[in-house]
């Protein structure tokens, strides 16, 4: 399709019988089609193609949506490729909020599609018990954890073999770490502010992260301690359903959605914390995806009113500054749902800049993604890689021995490009850095 093809509203009328959450017309309709948005897109500046870019994707969704073209497989594809980074969100000046239409555009999918049973399989597995089972997703971890630990991981990476293994053995070095002991013996505890208590403050722990990032968990906990806060490990907390989201497993979600409202609303907490950028996002969009519940409707306006990212909330109180001197010169890369998803650039900046002996190089293209978004980088391996590959090149060029982020999945693959691609620097979450600076002025 080329740019001058493209049809602008107003439009022929939307089809009847669609999905109650296929794409809005009011949606649809925001979109003047005026192509500011493609240079922020990553899978645009990848493949040149303007169906994969989003001015491409929404005239895609109008022709769906007005009868005029099948949702078929060369529709699925081109959504499938879509990153969901929202880097189009914060180029366009119309407003046109990208990131809703592309969840409803893939639960209209994920509706009108059939998988094989297979994918369908696995999906169930992953989605509906994985996710969502601590005791799977500790067995999962264990076995993480003696791949490494048993020097099978070293072996198959040095010899070759995983080349046998397709794919498979494509993506492995993206497969985290898997961190004993797990976060998951943290849940259900409470931890007292170091000092006076200034904040009562609930920790969602995550899924996943509980046991790739257990490390991370515990320092973000450490550092909410240092700055007066009591944290609650929240009993009875369970995935924030942003994969789900992401998706098109909308109704999957809506019931993680209010498990984690209820659980929440009933600690009368200052706030509820995450580390986790991705989950955030959706977190902070429950009222949305509980807008038709009248149930819960109010409830979720309540906890998304509580829901900070901790870069937010520490950057918010007034951050404790009596730290260690670091001396490490740090860059930092956005995680695209802090920064598009949910507008926060300034906080972690500004986190950084107060640590001492910490010499901040402002990273080129920060805010474009690196290719881990959700599981992208394992089912479109290909771009996913060539983003990082670019990223690290970036990152190799500002001369910085750490790389500092904000999102779980953003940091496990900077690790990986950091050792495939790069010098070997250090990737940590912001609050690692903090938590380092803390222990530090804590040992002198
Ligand atoms: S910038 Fe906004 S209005 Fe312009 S093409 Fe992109 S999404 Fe549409
Ligand atoms: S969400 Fe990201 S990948 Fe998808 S269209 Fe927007 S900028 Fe491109």
């Amino acid at each position: 399709m080329a740019a001058s093809e493209v049809v602008t509203p107003p439009y022929p009328p939307m089809l009847e019988g669609r999905h109650p959450e296929a794409p809005l017309g009011f949606d649809l309709d925001k979109c003047v089609h005026c192509g500011l948005c493609l240079n922020n897109c990553p899978t645009y500046r990848e493949l040149g193609l303007e169906m994969d870019s989003p001015r491409g994707r929404i005239y895609q969704m109008v022709q769906v949506a007005t009868g005029q073209m099948e949702p078929g497989p060369s529709y699925v594809e081109h959504l499938d490729l879509c990153l969901a980074c929202r880097g189009c969100e914060s180029a366009c000046p119309s407003g046109v909020p990208y990131g809703r239409m592309i969840e409803a555009a893939r639960t209209e999918i994920e509706w009108t599609r059939k998988r094989p049973w297979p994918a369908r399989v696995l999906r169930r597995f992953i989605f509906n018990r994985l996710l969502v089972s601590p005791g799977l997703l500790k067995a999962a971890g264990a076995v993480l954890y003696l791949y490494e630990a048993s020097g099978l991981r070293r072996i198959a990476q040095g010899s070759g073999m995983l080349k046998l293994f397709g794919k498979l053995g494509r993506i492995e070095h993206l497969a985290p770490s898997a961190e004993v002991p797990f976060f998951f013996d943290k849940v259900g505890k409470t931890f007292p502010a170091v000092g006076e208590r200034r904040h009562r403050v609930a920790f969602l722990s995550g899924c996943l992260a509980n046991v790739t990032s257990a490390r991370l968990n515990e320092a973000t906990v450490r550092v909410l301690q240092q700055n007066g806060c009591e944290v609650v490990v929240t009993e009875g907390q369970t995935c924030c359903g942003a994969l789900h989201v992401h998706s098109g497993l909308k109704e999957e979600a809506r019931a993680l959605a209010r498990r984690n409202i209820d659980v929440f609303l009933a600690g009368g907490y200052d706030a509820v914390i995450t580390n986790a950028a991705g989950c955030g996002s959706t977190l902070k969009e429950y009222h949305e995806l509980l807008e038709h519940d009248e149930a819960y409707r109010e409830k979720a306006a309540r906890f998304v009113a509580l829901m900070k990212d901790v870069t937010e909330f520490l950057a918010g109180i007034g951050l404790n500054t009596q730290m260690a001197s670091l001396d490490v010169t740090a860059t930092y890369q956005d995680s695209c749902h802090l920064a598009h998803g949910q507008k926060i650039r300034a906080a972690p900046r500004q986190l950084l800049a107060a640590m001492p002996g910490v010499t901040v190089k402002e990273l080129p293209l920060a805010d474009l993604c690196c290719g881990s978004a959700g599981v992208y980088n394992i089912v479109h391996d290909d771009i996913a890689d060539s983003l990082l590959r670019k990223k690290i090149a970036l990152i190799n060029g500002t001369g910085a021995d750490v790389v500092t982020t904000a999102n779980v999945g953003c940091a496990i693959q900077l690790k990986a490009g950091a050792e495939r691609y790069g010098r070997g620097q250090r990737v940590l979450h912001v609050v690692e850095l903090l938590d380092e600076a803390y222990t530090r002025a804590q040992r002198t």
